[in-house]
């Protein structure tokens, strides 16, 4: 291979050193190296990376602008497309979306397009520009990328936004699931920030189907878009799932994330795990298994299928197994055993890989008689979400689907008129790319509304 079929590499901290605190793992391109990096872009006419990219940022226009040591316009096209470049180039699955179809992968490595999206978002100031005003209204109920997505674009076409907001907390997952070590909070602030200078009004701790009823927003707001994601971890319904010590992932890593119960004075303390199992393979697992690493547990992560199943993205799995996380794969457990009410031990049965199932995927098989069990004091579930029933079962007019995912039509408009929505609470857990993309649809879908009735 030519170097130039080699990605640059970014600068990644000591595994050792990282995973004794909380500071961001992967600190990105220096100049050089972003300029490097955006050397080996062929800016290939047809682009095939942008089909790659749920929101299609004009990756090979941006990589240009790098190339000419324009970063302050290399951000502007990105923001085209993309509001939250800094936190996208952090935590897309790019080896699965964009990268995936990067002509440079048919030969060697692809153009690191996510960490060249970090790099520019990181490095350039652009002040955005709110629209004259329409004298339109929309209530936007949730702060997570959907809603900041669908606030960005309403506001700079002149529309006045109040996102309202369960938590004390602004950012949606982005704050209280990512951990600080992959995504630091004061990124999301930054960018919610920015949203406020444009003129968006956010309202904290207001639970909309609690505090105010979304009928009543429906009402006082010409339209509302609801991005209220999908907060319900499920379990696996296997016995000791009651026992002290079984925790979702998503409920400890908010403790963690959230309530910062790393500090030692934090008023919300969390377990002090020595030796934890985390269930699952996907973001939440590899977060959870690294956050309790870091607040002093030995962690061994135990999942039904193999390596190349695990839906993680791959460098939070390397970066997992450098910093000591054990991977225990093609194994479930079946029991958790329990001491005085404690956790003491989980019993898993080991699995083998059989025919594909309807998602394609090869589907475990328990193999017969081959039970074991992994010591611990704790044990992290995270099989996945669904979107939390409260909102919904407040206001039956809103029409839901399997898991109750709220159902939308194609401009993304609710059963109820005038109510749009999108993100995970309509597609289930996803990603934050695609939850931005529903977030810009909406908005794009609402503005249209407001035209058709002018
Ligand atoms: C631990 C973890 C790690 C992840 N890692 C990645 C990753 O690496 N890459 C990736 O692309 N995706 C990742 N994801 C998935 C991604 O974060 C989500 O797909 C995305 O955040 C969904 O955005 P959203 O705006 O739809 O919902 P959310 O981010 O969930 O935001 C919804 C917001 O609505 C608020 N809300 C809920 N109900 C109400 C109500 N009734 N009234 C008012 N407000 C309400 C919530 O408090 C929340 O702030 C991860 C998820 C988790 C949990
Ligand atoms: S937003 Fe995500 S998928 Fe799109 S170009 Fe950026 S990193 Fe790739």
């Amino acid at each position: 291979m030519s170097d130039m079929n080699l990605r640059n590499k970014p600068v990644v901290r000591d595994p050792l050193e990282r995973s004794r605190d909380f500071g961001e793992v992967c600190l990105g391109f220096t100049p050089q190296a972003a300029a490097l990096e955006a050397q080996r872009c062929l800016g290939c006419k047809a682009a095939p990376c942008m089909k790659g990219c749920p929101v299609g940022v004009q990756i090979p226009r941006f990589i240009a602008c790098l190339k000419d040591g324009d970063v302050a316009k290399a951000k502007a096209v990105i923001l085209k497309d993309s509001s939250l470049p800094s936190v996208c180039g952090r935590v897309c699955p790019q080896e699965n979306q964009c990268e995936k179809l990067c002509v440079r992968a048919v030969k060697g490595q692809p153009v690191a397009i996510g960490l060249l999206e970090r790099f520019v978002a990181d490095n350039a100031q652009i002040q955005g520009v709110a629209a004259k005003k329409t004298g339109k209204r929309v209530a936007v109920v949730g702060s997570g990328p959907a809603g900041l997505a669908c606030a960005g674009d309403l506001i700079r076409a002149g529309v006045d936004v109040t996102v309202f907001e369960a938590f004390h907390k602004l950012g949606g997952v982005l704050v209280y699931g990512i951990p600080e070590f992959r995504l630091p909070k004061a990124l999301v602030e930054k960018e919610v920030a920015e949203l406020a200078q444009l003129g968006v009004t956010f309202e904290k701790d207001v639970v909309v189907g609690k505090t105010v009823e979304l009928s009543e927003l429906a009402e006082q707001y010409d339209a509302v878009f609801v991005g209220t994601g999908a907060g319900l971890p499920m379990f696996m319904n296997i016995p000791g799932e009651n026992l002290n010590g079984v925790f979702s992932a998503n409920e400890y890593l908010t403790r963690v994330n959230l309530m910062k119960a790393y500090l030692a004075d934090s008023d919300t303390p969390v377990f002090k795990s020595k030796k934890a199992v985390v269930v699952g393979a996907g973001n939440v697992a590899m977060d959870g298994a690294r956050t309790a690493l870091r607040m002093g547990a030995e962690v061994s992560v135990v999942y039904r299928r193999g390596r190349e199943e695990m839906p993680a993205r791959a460098e939070e799995i390397e970066h997992a197994e450098e910093e000591g996380v054990e991977l225990k794969l093609l194994s479930n457990p079946v029991r958790i055993n329990g001491e005085n009410g404690f956790v003491k031990s989980v019993t898993c049965i080991k699995m083998e890989l059989g025919e594909p199932d309807a998602s394609g995927r090869r589907s475990p098989v328990a193999v017969d008689g081959s039970e074991f069990d992994i010591e611990c004091d704790m044990v992290l579930m995270a099989l996945g979400t669904s979107p939390n029933p409260l909102l919904t079962s407040s206001c039956k007019a809103l029409a839901t689907g399997r898991r109750g995912v709220i159902e939308v039509d194609e401009s993304l408009e609710t059963s109820l008129k005038g109510v749009y929505a999108g993100g995970d609470a309509v597609t289930g857990s996803a990603t934050v790319i695609r939850a931005m993309g529903q977030g810009k649809k909406a908005a794009a879908s609402i503005l249209q509304s407001f035209e058709n009735n002018r």
